[in-house]
Formats: C-alpha cells, structure tokens, sequence
C-alpha cells in the first residue's frame, strides 16, 4: 500500500506537507523566543525628495539575526509571525522602538513603518500607536503607516475605519506595494490615502516594459488628481530614477539612494545633488 502510494506521488506528497508544517511550528517557536531574547532589530532606508534631493524620511524594516541560522528575512518570518499571531507583539515593539529613534532625527524628517492587516484588524492600532508617539515624543505629523492592498480583502469596513482614526491623530498613511496585489484603482478614491508607493516591480521592469511605464503614469496622474503623493520603490539605477522623475513620481527609495541600514549609520546631511546623481556600488 505504502509502496503504491509513493509511486503516485501521495507519500512524497505528504512528507513534503509535514516537512512543512514542522518548519512552521519550529519557526514559530523560535519567534516566540526571538521575541524574548531581542533578536529583533530595525534598519532604516532613506527616502529622497525628487525636487530637492533631499532625505525627507526613512522608512524601519525589521531584521531578525537568528543565533543559529543567521539573518531571517522579513518575507519568510512576518507570514509566520501574522499566522500565529506574533505580529501584534512585534509590530507594537516596532513601533515604540522606532519612534524612540526617530525623535532623535532632525524636523521634519519622517518615520515610515509597516503594518500588518492583522495589526488593523484586531485589538486596539490606534492605542498602540497613540501610546507610542506619547512615550517618544514624535508629533504625529512625523509618522507615516503603510499598509497594503491585503487591508482590502477582509475587514475592509474596520480597515477603513482604522485608517481614518489614524488620520484624526495626524498620522499619514501610505499605501505599500501598489500594483501588486488585488489592486483596484477605485481603493484610492474610497480610502483617504496619503500616498502610493508604486511597487518596485514597475521600477525594475520599466525600461524593459512599455506596459510598466503606461501604468505607472497612469497612477501618477490619478494620484495627482486625488492630491495624493507618490513614491517610487527598489530604485537601483539612475536610468530608472530618471524615467521614473521624468514621468512625474515625487519621492524616490531605493539602493540607488542608500540601502537600509542601523539608524547610526542613517545621514541625514547634505542633500543629494539629484542633476548628477552616479550608482555606487
Ligand atoms: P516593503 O515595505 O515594500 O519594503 C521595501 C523592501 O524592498 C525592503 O525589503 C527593502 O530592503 C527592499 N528594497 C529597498 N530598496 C530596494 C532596491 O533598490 N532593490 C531591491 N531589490 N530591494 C529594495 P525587506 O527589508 O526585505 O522587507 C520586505 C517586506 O517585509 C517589506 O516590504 C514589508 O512588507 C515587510 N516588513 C519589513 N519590516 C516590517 C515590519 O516592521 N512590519 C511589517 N508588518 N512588515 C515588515
Ligand atoms: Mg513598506
Ligand atoms: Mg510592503
Ligand atoms: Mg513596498
């Protein structure tokens, strides 16, 4: 019987399903620990204003340096960490621990952070956030949120919700990922957004694909017609960053300006003479 099933593939299959599932549940045990020994850290990557050159905000991305195995990137634990959900923990250390260190930047410099769906769907977002603009001092003006498109899928009546709370603080919201997901244009004019991050995905295939390039400037003139800012993600070349100034978008983040780094190591300083901008590698 064994012998049958594994020549059609059911018991291979199935190893494969609990190989799976373990790694999961050890993850998430490990998580659970992390949480505990603070393996946690936050980088930061610049943001730079297309008009000026300058940083005008850096946005925290959570690491996770694992004892044993090293770097984990956010793509592989954050899954985990919503599924169990970890993220709520996580997501308010991430807040209180960021804004704490941007309070410290030069005004009027923002802080970006990341939410999870999860994080607006359950308990109490607008506490959490409230609570640690409070301990740290940041004005709300000096924190934007972003979310993606996921917010949409469930919940979307709370989500909503949430999102205009946290705007009553004075908090910005940023849509995340643009293009990548359940995407539907109507979400912009239904969901007070502050600002669109056009996924990196448009900024990498843009030379390669004229579709790319329609769409992009498509979003740039809606996003202009609703008052709505825009930022380009994963720019890693200054050809990118010229087509993509060119066609109109506000705000630049990518290698190209600075890859994220440990907040001592962020420069806020002189501006970037964005005429004669060269790759570094
Ligand atoms: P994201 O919010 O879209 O963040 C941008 C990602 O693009 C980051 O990946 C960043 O390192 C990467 N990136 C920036 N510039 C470039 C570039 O020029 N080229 C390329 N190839 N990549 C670039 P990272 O740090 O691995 O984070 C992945 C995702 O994990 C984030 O995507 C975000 O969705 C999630 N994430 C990170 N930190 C947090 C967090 O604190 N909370 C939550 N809920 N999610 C987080
Ligand atoms: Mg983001
Ligand atoms: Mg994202
Ligand atoms: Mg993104």
């Amino acid at each position: 019987r064994a012998k049958a099933a594994g020549r059609n593939g059911y018991v291979t299959f199935e190893t494969a399903m609990k190989d799976r599932a373990n790694a999961r549940q050890q993850l998430e045990g490990e998580l659970r620990q992390a949480i505990l020994n603070r393996e946690f850290d936050l980088y930061y990557q610049p943001q730079v204003e297309a008009r000026s050159g300058r940083v005008i905000g850096a946005e925290a991305l959570l690491r996770w340096r694992h004892p044993r195995r090293g770097f984990v990137p956010p793509s592989e634990f954050i899954p985990v960490a919503e599924e169990t959900g970890l993220i709520e923990k996580l997501g308010e250390w991430v807040l209180k621990e960021a804004a704490a260190e941007a309070i410290r930047w030069p005004a009027p410099i923002k802080l970006a952070i990341n939410l999870s769906p999860v994080q607006l769907s359950r308990g109490n977002l607008t506490d959490t956030v409230t609570q640690a603009l409070r301990l740290s001092g940041l004005p709300p003006e000096r924190l934007e949120v972003e979310i993606t498109e996921n917010v949409f899928l469930e919940d979307e009546v709370n989500n909503l919700a949430v999102i205009r709370q946290l705007r009553s603080l004075g908090v910005s919201v940023a849509l995340d990922d643009f293009g990548t997901g359940y995407s539907s244009l109507s979400y912009l004019t239904r969901f007070p957004f502050d600002q669109i991050k056009i996924d990196k995905f448009f900024s990498m295939n843009l030379i390669e694909r004229s579709d790319c390039a329609t769409i992009v400037s498509s979003v740039i003139t809606l996003a202009r017609g609703l008052g709505i800012s825009t930022v380009a993600e994963g720019v890693e070349t200054v050809r990118q960053f010229e087509l993509l100034r060119e066609a109109g978008v506000d705000y630049f983040q990518g290698y190209l300006f600075g890859h994220p780094v440990p907040a001592s190591a962020l420069n806020f300083g002189a501006a970037h003479d964005i005429t004669r901008i060269t790759e570094v590698a």
